[in-house]
């Protein structure tokens, strides 16, 4: 007799299993794309910056992960290039977005130097990123001594002025790290020059 509603738990059951391997998950946007990178700084961080033109504390919205100028990044799924960005002054604005036309949303790359771009992701409407792994660029030479050059990678839905001339914007929607797989530390953690804040002058 309770033979039938068994089978219906087995349904179920089988519904949860398709759900979780079409969980969304990115590969890491560097050589080795299966293995995690070093990150320095993370989402939700305190940043210096700029806000209508004044030095302002901000809220990190990305990771940044250190690599040298010149190191090619990697589209870490495919997609299509939603936006891009060219203003090369300051260098932080430069680079990609690649998701969904459908839902605007995706992962940008920023920090990339723009003359290594290839061309038909930045013509305008976009082009079609065909393959995890496939070459969006190269990092950028970090104009700060106080920072390494790096990759600034982010979770973003962008947006578009319904006037024109049509100008694209973008926000960070949450935490990059929770789509990248794999996940896992691969290094014992250490801390360096540690430094607690104080309101004195530093000697
Ligand atoms: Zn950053």
């Amino acid at each position: 007799m309770h033979s039938r509603p068994f089978r219906r738990k087995l349904v179920a059951l089988g519904a949860l299993v398709v759900i979780a391997e079409e969980a969304p998950a990115i590969r890491w946007p560097f050589e080795p794309q299966e293995s995690p990178h070093a990150v320095y700084m993370t989402y939700g961080q305190h940043d210096w910056g700029w806000y209508e033109g004044r030095p302002a504390n901000l809220f990190h919205p990305g990771l940044d992960i250190p690599k040298p100028a010149g190191e090619p990044v990697l589209a870490g799924e495919p997609g299509w290039v939603i936006y891009s960005s060219e203003f090369r002054a300051p260098v932080q604005r430069c680079g990609l977005i690649v998701g969904s036309r459908a839902t605007s949303t995706g992962f940008a790359y920023g920090h990339l130097d723009w003359k290594s771009i290839p061309e038909r992701f930045t013509q305008p409407g976009g082009d079609t990123v065909m393959y995890t792994g496939e070459f969006l660029g190269k990092v950028a030479r970090w104009p700060s001594y106080r920072d390494p050059d790096h990759l600034e990678f982010s979770r973003v839905k962008v947006s578009e002025d319904p006037k024109p001339p049509y100008r694209k914007s973008w926000i960070a929607i949450g935490n990059a790290f929770l789509h990248l797989n794999p996940d896992t530390d691969s290094q014992q953690p250490f801390l360096d020059k540690v430094r607690y804040p104080t309101n004195e002058p530093e000697a």
